[in-house]
């Protein structure tokens, strides 16, 4: 199984989680969630394919079954929580770990888990539903 941390090692990985994050536009008025999948090519090479764009709190997953994606395993998944304030939860949510544990599609040998990236820290979310802390997102992508 990949490890959701080392995943932010990864420069194509990190570039990635970045411009989605940016794409995101925290903290604006039109912050929407932005996410996709982490997927590994025969080659060993991580790329990130893009789900389409969410509304202001929610995201759909594009379909993914046996957990690939154009023919490629997924290793992880991702989406942001752009929304800044009080009124807006950072953490995943109850939704977000189950979507993830409840997944038949997201049960890859591969599959480390999903990474939600808000305004102060990078969280995962485990295949198994839950949530840990994994740093500083300005350290880890900005
Ligand atoms: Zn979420």
């Amino acid at each position: 199984m990949a490890d959701l941390y080392d995943l932010l090692t990864n420069p194509n990985v990190r570039a990635a989680l970045k411009q989605a994050w940016s794409e995101s536009q925290p903290g604006a008025s039109r912050a929407h969630e932005e996410g996709g999948f982490i997927v590994e090519r025969t080659s060993g090479e991580m790329r990130v394919v893009r789900w389409p764009r969410g509304s202001g709190r929610t995201i759909e997953v594009p379909p993914h079954h046996g957990c690939q994606v154009a023919g490629m395993d997924i290793v992880a998944s991702f989406h942001t929580h752009p929304n800044v304030g009080a009124d807006f939860l950072q953490e995943p949510s109850e939704t977000d770990r189950r979507a993830v544990r409840d997944d038949p599609d997201l049960k890859g040998a591969e599959y480390a888990g999903e990474l939600v990236i808000s305004a102060a820290l990078v969280y995962g979310v485990t295949p198994f539903g839950r949530v840990v802390e994994l740093g500083s997102t300005e350290d880890m992508l900005l």
